[in-house]
């Protein structure tokens, strides 16, 4: 996702600090602090312009979530569809999802999610895909044992990837739809940006994993 540089995000982030947050080590611990309620708590890795993780807040007002993104220009642009309408249960990290394990406690987080994450196509850039197993390690880390990773995208290469990539970790698979909008589950599906602009285009892939004790 490629996006201009908006002059507005510096100051618009600086000026949310109830709701972001730009120095995510610093919060270590202590993120229940920044909901109204101490509950389970809710990741999404790469949250772009925030459709799927405000929808989701909304619908699950017994769960906290934190959206993490790295771009500043994105996070801000989430943050400010979040303040038509800001949620208690809700926080927006500007950082790279690479360190989660920074700034999470082991066993801190409930469930993972990643959305339509960016593709990599080049084999030398295999590292960077969110569902490599670079990535992998460090969720495990923070995930609860009994914790889930729930991943969406549209591009049948890089589930194809993720379907190995998990399964040698090993991870297990709790759910595998190879046209999500035409299963069952779709009933409580929320949808993302990418998810809205691209499934008319082909079908949606969507697993649900967790890592082997
Ligand atoms: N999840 C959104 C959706 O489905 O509409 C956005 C998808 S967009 C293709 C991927 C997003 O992941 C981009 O906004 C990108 O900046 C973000 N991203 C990529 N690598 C990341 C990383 N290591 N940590 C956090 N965010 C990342």
């Amino acid at each position: 996702l490629r996006v201009r540089n908006k002059p507005w995000a510096d100051g618009y982030i600086k000026a949310h600090a109830d709701y972001i947050v730009i120095d995510p080590q610093n919060w270590l611990g202590k993120w229940q602090s920044r909901f109204e309620k101490s509950q389970p708590l809710d990741v999404e890795v790469g949250t772009g312009k925030g459709q799927f993780i405000i929808e989701m807040a909304k619908a699950h007002p017994d769960i906290n979530f934190i959206g993490v993104e790295l771009q500043k220009s994105v996070i801000a642009t989430a943050l400010r569809k979040f303040m038509t309408a800001p949620l208690p249960n809700l926080q927006f990290v500007l950082t790279d999802g690479a360190n989660l394990d920074e700034f999470f406690h082991p066993d801190e987080v409930n469930k993972i999610f990643l959305n339509f994450s960016d593709p990599w196509p080049k084999k030398r850039h295999a590292k960077r895909r969110l569902t490599s197993p670079g990535f992998l390690k460090t969720y495990q880390t923070v995930l609860d044992p009994a914790g889930t990773i729930e991943f969406k995208t549209d591009n049948r290469g890089l589930f194809e990837y993720t379907l190995v990539t998990m399964n040698h970790y090993p991870m297990t698979f709790d759910y595998v739809s190879l046209d999500l909008h035409r299963s069952a589950e779709n009933e409580t599906n929320i949808q993302t940006e990418y998810e809205e602009k691209f499934s008319p285009n082909g079908p949606i892939y969507k697993l649900v994993a967790h890592f082997n004790a």
